[in-house]
């Protein structure tokens, strides 16, 4: 072989290594399951006396597709909608907000993304209606509502950023926090889980980034929801035990890779032992549209 064949094919090697190694890995590793129990849950859902909610609606943001294997790691290159997405949680006419989608301008930096204004709006809207507004992280486009500085002043006392994502402002950037209230905001401050209003816990997930956490919803009915936020981004990233590329997972976020894993594998055995909790990702656009059809989640505030 001549030496520039050589070349040629140890680049070849190489790329193809890196092309693995960036879109396809997915040990998982020894990592255990994260600590996740329905019956820990169940007791924080019963914790506080009152009416349980009755009804979860959602808004989608902005909606759009990468090649799947970007947020499922080896799963391909088809292309499954992503969504951006709020939720509402309501208890007769008292409501929670969980995450609160993204402006136009802080979507123009993800162009895959078609923002939807509308939606965007009625989300606005409803911040400062809400009782209780949270964020499953400190991404742009789960905290990007409430950081809108022109509703601030009415939003901001009905928040309950947690300590670890007022911490992280270089997670949130390039979004900024309005100018001198983050140095001032009272953050929220708990371990493990935390029930917020009857029926609603918080579950502290450091993971995807040191703000993570997760809502474990039990309605009046009895019917029960995970919303695992951006560590099942999509519905097969907690079915098949795939994380996200390390390009994106790695690379762009900078996550916690072993944790996520943990996680992930709790989610699948708490769903196999308990296979009736709706498993609420944060982007998947079809199966947020699967559960409005099956009538699990309401269209719209
Ligand atoms: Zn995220």
């Amino acid at each position: 072989m001549k030496r520039w064949h050589k070349i040629i094919v140890a680049l070849l090697a190489l790329l193809g290594c890196a092309f693995y190694w960036l879109l396809y890995d997915n040990r998982p590793g020894d990592t255990a399951p994260a600590p996740l129990d329905i019956a820990s849950l169940r007791a924080a859902a019963n914790a506080m006396p009152g009416n349980k909610p009755d009804t979860i609606s959602v808004e989608t943001v902005a909606r759009g597709a990468l090649a799947d294997t970007m947020l499922v790691a080896g799963s391909g290159f088809g292309r499954r909608d992503q969504g951006v997405h709020s939720f509402r949680i309501a208890t007769g006419d008292q409501s929670i907000i969980l995450d609160s989608g993204l402006s136009a301008e802080s979507n123009a930096a993800m162009p895959f993304y078609k923002h939807d204004g509308d939606a965007y709006a009625r989300v606005l809207a409803a911040l400062p209606r809400a009782r209780l507004i949270v964020v499953t992280h400190e991404h742009l486009d789960h905290i990007g509502g409430v950081l809108a500085a022109q509703n601030w002043a009415n939003v901001s006392p009905r928040t309950r950023i947690t300590r670890e994502q007022v911490d992280h402002p270089e997670v949130t950037a390039p979004l900024e926090w309005p100018k001198g209230s983050r140095e001032t905001y009272q953050p929220l401050s708990y371990q493990g889980m935390l029930p917020i209003a009857p029926g609603v816990v918080l579950i502290k997930a450091p993971s995807h980034t040191p703000g993570s956490q997760m809502m474990f919803v039990q309605l009046a009915t009895g019917r029960e929801y995970l919303f695992m936020g951006d560590i099942s981004s999509m519905d097969r990233n907690w079915r098949e035990t795939r994380a996200r590329s390390r390009l994106v997972g790695d690379l762009f976020v900078g996550e916690n890779r072993a944790a996520v894993f943990g996680w992930l594998k709790a989610f699948k055995a708490l769903h196999e032992a308990n296979p009736q909790v709706v498993m609420v990702p944060s982007h998947d656009a079809v199966t947020v549209d699967e559960m409005v059809q099956a009538g699990l989640l309401k269209r719209g505030f």
